[in-house]
C-alpha cells in the first residue's frame, strides 16, 4: 500500500529547475527542506469528473505509484513520497542525473525487466530509451523509470491489453506500418520485415524477442516475456 500524503508539498519540499514535460506530467527537481537533498518530483494532473479531457484517472496515476512501491533494485528508480491535493498527485523520485543513449546497457535493462517479470510479475511496457536513463553522467548505473502505464498480471490469466508507443522508432522499424491500428496488428501478430540496411547487424538479436506465447498470452516485443524468454 502506498502512503498518500494530503499535507502541503511545499511544507516538505523546495520546487527548483523543470526537468521533464509532457501533456499531464511536469516533472521538476526539488530540495527536501528537512534534509538538503534533491529529488525528482513527477507533478501529474488529475482528469475533474468523468467527462474531463485532460488528465489521467487517479486510479491510473495511483497505478504507478503501487508499483513504484513494490519494486526494489538498484537499477530501477525508487519512489520517495507520494503527495494528493485537489489538481494533482505528486510522485517523489529518486533524482537521474543524465539521460542518455542507453543501448550499450541492454544487459542491464534485461536484468531489471528480468526482475520486474520474475519477482512481481510486473509487465512496464514503455521501455524506450526516454525511459532508460542514468544515475549519473559517465557512469554506468542505470535506472528504469516512467511505469505510467505498467501492469501486473495475474500469473496464468490471459491478459489482453493495446498499450505502448507504436511511432516510437529512430526511423526504422521492423514493425512500423502506415497507421497505428496496421502497426498494432503488425506487433500481436508478429509480422515484421527488416531492412538489411538498418538491421543486418541486429537482426538475431531481434529475432529472438519477437517470440509470440500463445499460452501466456503475452507478445514478446518490446518488453513482454520475449525479452525474459532471451536471458
Ligand atoms: P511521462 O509519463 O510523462 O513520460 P516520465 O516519468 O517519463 O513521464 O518523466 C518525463 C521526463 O522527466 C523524463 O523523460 C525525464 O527527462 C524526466 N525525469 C523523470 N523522472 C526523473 C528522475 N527521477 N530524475 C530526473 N529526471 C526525471
Ligand atoms: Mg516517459
Amino acid at each position: 500500500m502506498v502512503i498518500i500524503k494530503a499535507d502541503d508539498f511545499e511544507n516538505y519540499y523546495k520546487i527548483l529547475n523543470d526537468l521533464g514535460r509532457d501533456e499531464f506530467a511536469a516533472v521538476k527537481r526539488v530540495k527536501e527542506l528537512s534534509s538538503g537533498i534533491d529529488y525528482a518530483a513527477k507533478f501529474i494532473g488529475k482528469k475533474r469528473g468523468i467527462v474531463g479531457k485532460r488528465g489521467l484517472k487517479r486510479e491510473e496515476i495511483l497505478r504507478e505509484a503501487e508499483i513504484l512501491s513494490q519494486l526494489n533494485h538498484r537499477n530501477i528508480i525508487t519512489l520517495r513520497d507520494v503527495f494528493e491535493n485537489k489538481h494533482e498527485i505528486i510522485l517523489v523520485l529518486e533524482l537521474v542525473g543524465a539521460e542518455e543513449e542507453a543501448v550499450s546497457f541492454i544487459l542491464k535493462i534485461l536484468e531489471s525487466v528480468h526482475h520486474m517479470h520474475e519477482k512481481k510479475h510486473i509487465v512496464h511496457l514503455d521501455l524506450k530509451p526516454e525511459n532508460v536513463m542514468l544515475l549519473e553522467k559517465n557512469k554506468i548505473h542505470l535506472k528504469i523509470i516512467d511505469f505510467g502505464i505498467s501492469g501486473q498480471l495475474k500469473p496464468n490469466e490471459p491478459t489482453k491489453e493495446t498499450f505502448g508507443t507504436p511511432e516510437f522508432v529512430d526511423g526504422a522499424s521492423p514493425l512500423l506500418d502506415n497507421t497505428n491500428q496496421e502497426t498494432f496488428a503488425n506487433i500481436s501478430q508478429v509480422d515484421y520485415r527488416f531492412d538489411e540496411e538498418f538491421f543486418s547487424h541486429t537482426k538475431d538479436f531481434i529475432q529472438r524477442l519477437f517470440i509470440k506465447n500463445p499460452k501466456s498470452g503475452i507478445l514478446g516485443t518490446t518488453c513482454g516475456y520475449g525479452l525474459y524468454k532471451y536471458l
